[in-house]
């Protein structure tokens, strides 16, 4: 995989080499075959099938996000087929970076996923965050649980694609895993529940969630990884084919468990996970007995789990509202030359000292990196169009809002 320094420089080789038809790979010739490229994408959500509560733009369903510079043709507001969306894990679509974590108004609680090809992902109205900014994620890494954050008037996650940092206008998401905007439903094709490494759990996870892999049900379904904060307790949800079950239960340190669901071929216990103050990795004995009192005649199946502390997000410490001033070059400015493009402080931002990171978007895209100058020469850009978007980051580490409209200038 490329570096993030060197992306600048492979979409300039990229768009380079495709005129010369020999890109490694051969996937991604330019922006634009980038972009609607989403065959090595997934759905933020764990194998099954979700509806679409609120589906894109002119998709001609009975509610769509708003027609207009933000939402059109892209955004998906998604829940369950049955039951409720809060506490439902959300996965990273693609391996990236994180971009942004913070809280707005409207948004609620938002993670945004920086991706190699310069794509962003945004999962919205969250109710916990479990990864920190700039960290690395893999595809299908639990980042999030969903949530009813912001502006939402029952729990769903919000998301959409942007195609950069800076464009906060996004794509349309018909070919990402099996997407039918007409029956307004979703099937995800990313990791399922049992191969989920569950960080940081709220508990109250949905007690349905394991059955959504119930095709792939040996003898018990069990998150591939569990990792709790220390002392935190939380109700894992298992499900167990009733055929291993035969006559007798299920019991956890020494309590025996009632199931909470159940279909003809299996049952569905939550089983009580206490994680110890200190950290290290455990295990607990869940114990399937075919008969009680006296000898256990069952087996036990091994319940491994980590204990560590959780990242440090910031997210849900307070709403975060600065936007700074562009300054120049003057917006919609016709250009000879690369720019330095100036901006200033925002008024109300959090302490003192400030850094900025200006983000060009482009044929070329082009970073400052985080610095605590309000100027920056950009480097050398090809003929084009640009837009551009400076991010304010406080001491404390929180970043501002993300979706005011950039500046743009062309350069000739
Ligand atoms: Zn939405």
């Amino acid at each position: 995989m490329s570096t993030w320094a060197s992306r600048a420089v492979r979409l300039g080789l990229a768009v380079l080499l495709g005129c010369l038809g020999v890109w490694p790979g051969g996937a991604r010739s330019t922006r634009a075959a980038a972009a609607a490229d989403f065959a090595d994408w997934h759905l933020p959500l764990p194998a099954g099938e979700w509806r679409i509560s609120r589906g894109p733009c002119g998709a001609g369903g009975l509610f769509t996000h708003q027609c207009g510079y933000y939402e059109d043709h892209c955004a998906l507001d998604l829940t369950p087929m049955v039951g409720s969306m809060e506490n439902v894990p959300v996965l990273a679509p693609q391996s990236g970076q994180v971009f942004f974590v913070g809280t707005r108004s409207d948004s609620g609680l938002t993670v945004m996923l920086e991706h190699a090809d310069g794509r962003v992902s945004a999962l919205m109205h969250l109710a916990r965050i479990v990864v920190a900014p700039d960290e690395r994620v893999i595809q299908g890494q639990v980042v999030a649980y969903a949530g009813n954050s912001g502006s939402s008037t029952r729990p769903h996650l919000h998301f959409h694609v942007q195609p950069n940092v800076v464009e906060r206008t996004c794509l349309p998401l018909d070919t990402l895993d099996d997407t039918d905007l007409r029956a307004m439903t979703v099937r995800s094709y990313n990791l399922a529940w049992t191969d989920l490494e569950l960080v940081d759990p709220p508990d109250g996870l949905p007690s349905w969630l394991p059955l959504l892999n119930a095709a792939a049900l040996e003898s018990a379904a069990l998150p591939q990884r569990l990792i709790l904060a220390p002392g935190t307790t939380v109700g894992l949800p298992v499900a167990i084919r009733t055929t291993a079950l035969m006559r007798g239960g299920v019991a956890y340190a020494g309590r025996r468990l009632t199931a909470v669901a159940q279909t003809e071929t299996q049952k569905v216990f939550i089983v009580p996970v206490a994680a110890p103050a200190a950290t290290g990795e455990y295990a607990g004995l869940l114990q399937l007995s075919s008969a009680w009192g006296g000898r256990a005649a069952g087996r036990a199946l091994r319940l491994r789990f980590a204990v560590r502390a959780p990242p440090v997000t910031g997210a849900g410490a307070r709403i975060v509202w600065i936007s700074p001033i562009f300054v120049g070059p003057a917006n919609w400015s016709e250009l000879a030359e690369a720019p330095r493009l100036c901006w200033s402080e925002p008024a109300s931002a959090g302490p003192p000292p400030l850094l900025f990171r200006a983000r060009v978007a482009g044929p070329i895209a082009a970073d400052s990196g985080w610095i605590a100058e309000t100027c920056w020469q950009t480097p050398d850009l090809v003929p084009g169009t640009y837009a551009w978007k400076v991010f304010v980051r406080d001491s404390q580490g929180y970043m501002n809002r993300t979706n005011q409209r950039p500046f743009v200038f062309r350069l000739r």
